[in-house]
C-alpha cells in the first residue's frame, strides 16, 4: 500500500469521524442548530482540523493535510458522479459533494490567505467567494470558541460515561490493510481520548467499526453507537487513485 494513498484515506476517515462526533455532541447536548446540521457538522470536523483546539500531538501539518486530503475526497467523489451522470441530490440534507470541497477549501484559505494563497486558482475559485473566505473563517472560528466555552468541561468537572471502541472483521483485504494503517496511525484513539477530555457523555456509548454492506456512518443515539462502516475505507481507496498529492505537497511546503 503506498504512503501517499493511505495518507488519503486517513484524511477521509478523520474527517467522517469529527463530523460523527458533532452529530452525537450536537443530539446530546441539545446544542441549537439555525439551519442545517449536516453543514454544522462539516464546519465543526474542519475547523477541529484547521484550528485544533489543542496543540495536535501528531503536529499542525497533520491536521491540515487531513483537511486537504479530506476537501480532495470530497472533489474526486462529485467529479465521479459527475462522470457516471449519479442523481445529483439537491433536495439532500447533505449539501452536494462539490459543496462540501468548497466549505473545506474556503475555510482552509481563510484560515490564512499568505500561507494559502494559490489555492482558490488550483481549485477553480473565483477570486468574489475567495474573497469571503477569511471572514466565514473568523465566523466559524467565533462560534468554536463558543461551543467550547458552553459545553466543553471545565476543569474538575466529573469525567463522563465511557465511550468503548470496538473493531469488528473487515470485509475485504484492502479495508483489513486499511484498518491496520489506522490503528497504527493512532487518530482513533487519539479522538476518542480528546473527546472524553473535552465532552462528558451522559451515558455509555460505543464506537463501531464494522462491515454494512454500504459506505457510510453514522451516529444512532437509539442504541448509542457511533458507526463506521469499512466499506468507507473501501470507498476512499479507491478515490485515492485520484487524488491531487503533488497540489497538497505543494500548498503545504512550497
Ligand atoms: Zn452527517
Amino acid at each position: 500500500m503506498t504512503t501517499n494513498r493511505v495518507e488519503f484515506v486517513l484524511g477521509n476517515a478523520q474527517f467522517v469521524l469529527l463530523h460523527e462526533l458533532a452529530h452525537l455532541v450536537i443530539a446530546e447536548a441539545g446544542i441549537p442548530i439555525i439551519g442545517r446540521e449536516e453543514s454544522a457538522a462539516d464546519h465543526i470536523a474542519a475547523m477541529l482540523l484547521i484550528r485544533p483546539p489543542y496543540p495536535p500531538s501528531a503536529g499542525n501539518n497533520t491536521l491540515l493535510k487531513f483537511a486537504l486530503n479530506a476537501a480532495d475526497g470530497f472533489g474526486i467523489a462529485w467529479q465521479q458522479g459527475s462522470n457516471l451522470g449519479a442523481v445529483v441530490r439537491y433536495w439532500g440534507t447533505h449539501s452536494l459533494t462539490v459543496q462540501r470541497f468548497y466549505t473545506v477549501s474556503c475555510l482552509l484559505y481563510g484560515s490564512d490567505p499568505e500561507r494559502f494563497a494559490a489555492l482558490p486558482e488550483m481549485v477553480q475559485m473565483p477570486m468574489e467567494r475567495a474573497e469571503t473566505c477569511p471572514v466565514e473563517y473568523e465566523k466559524a472560528a467565533y462560534a468554536m470558541d463558543w461551543l467550547f466555552a458552553t459545553y466543553a468541561r471545565a476543569e474538575g468537572d466529573p469525567p463522563g460515561a465511557p465511550m468503548e471502541i470496538r473493531f469488528e472483521p473487515p470485509p475485504t483485504r484492502i479495508s483489513q490493510q486499511l484498518l491496520e494503517a489506522v490503528r497504527n496511525q493512532g487518530f482513533i484513539d487519539d479522538t476518542f481520548r480528546r473527546f472524553s477530555e473535552v465532552f462528558a457523555l451522559k451515558a455509555p456509548a460505543t464506537f463501531i467499526m464494522r462491515s454494512c454492506r454500504q459506505a457510510q456512518a453514522a451516529w444512532l443515539p437509539e442504541t448509542r453507537e457511533l458507526i463506521f462502516c469499512y466499506e468507507l475505507l473501501d470507498t476512499y481507496w479507491l478515490l485515492s487513485q485520484q487524488q491531487h498529492r503533488e497540489a497538497i505537497e505543494s500548498l503545504l511546503d512550497p
